[in-house]
């Protein structure tokens, strides 16, 4: 997929929503072009001050990168993730390391990445929900003094739409939900889209907390959806790690 593709499908299923703040999607044009498979979904855009969802997919367009990633190559402390700008500290680590001084949230996002041998610089990263508030509970007031409906049904009704074709046209594998809650988590809004059966979800116990998955076959492509507990509710161990290896393995049978 093009990004103007993407652009366009912002635009058909999300209009209502262009003018609020938010940030649609921070992976890489490789990842939408020739998708290594797999995507990372968190719940919503955090912090505060953003422009509108419009002015940032024209800023995307205008920087657009073959290979980046929002985890790796974005400052994510504000004011300065708002103002689209980079902090002394990430600048410093971006030109040592070659990549930001990262938040935890980026780099559990990081290790599993790297548990996985996947290169997020490939990989589609973006929020179920685009519309920025500085916590999930402020999202909740955000959209009733907005008069736009309850989280899971605009997710099912405006986001939805166009992250599914997004993930079919990237013949997408794999979703990585940060988030598995039973209510307002990525997770919950995908299985609750599909249709999922709550008796489909598998849970994960092994020495994480709670990692939970299920998996949707469409037109014979199997896809799993792995929801983690949020990583900014964690330590950096991801949950069910072991599991997520496992299943992405499954999914790409050596050659
Ligand atoms: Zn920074």
């Amino acid at each position: 997929m093009t990004f103007d593709e993407l652009q366009a499908l912002v635009e058909l299923h999300c209009a209502s929503l262009l003018d609020l703040p938010g940030e649609v999607y921070f992976g890489s044009l490789d990842a939408l072009s020739d998708s290594n498979g797999f995507a990372v979904i968190g719940l919503n855009p955090g912090g505060s001050d953003l422009p509108s969802i419009r002015e940032n997919l024209a800023r995307y367009r205008q920087s657009a990168k073959r290979r980046f990633s929002g985890y790796l190559d974005v400052c994510w402390h504000e004011p300065f993730f708002s103002h689209y700008q980079t902090c002394g500290p990430c600048s410093a680590s971006l030109a040592a390391n070659g990549k930001v001084r990262q938040q935890r949230h980026q780099k559990t996002v990081e290790l599993i990445a790297n548990e996985l041998e996947v290169d997020l610089r490939e990989t589609l990263a973006l929020n179920a929900i685009w519309l920025q508030t500085p916590s999930a509970a402020a999202l909740k007031s955000f959209l009733a003094n907005h008069h736009l409906p309850k989280m899971d049904q605009l997710f099912q009704q405006q986001f939805f739409p166009a992250i599914d074709t997004l993930l079919s046209r990237c013949a997408t594998r794999f979703v990585l939900c940060l988030g598995n809650g039973a209510s307002e988590s990525a997770f919950s809004f995908f299985r609750a889209a599909l249709g999922v059966p709550l008796d489909k979800i598998v849970s994960v116990s092994d020495d994480y907390r709670d990692g939970r998955y299920f998996a949707h076959e469409a037109e014979g492509f199997r896809r799993v959806y792995f929801g983690i507990a949020h990583p900014s509710m964690h330590s950096i161990g991801p949950a069910g790690l072991a599991r997520i290896r496992t299943l992405w393995r499954e999914l790409n049978p050596p050659a």
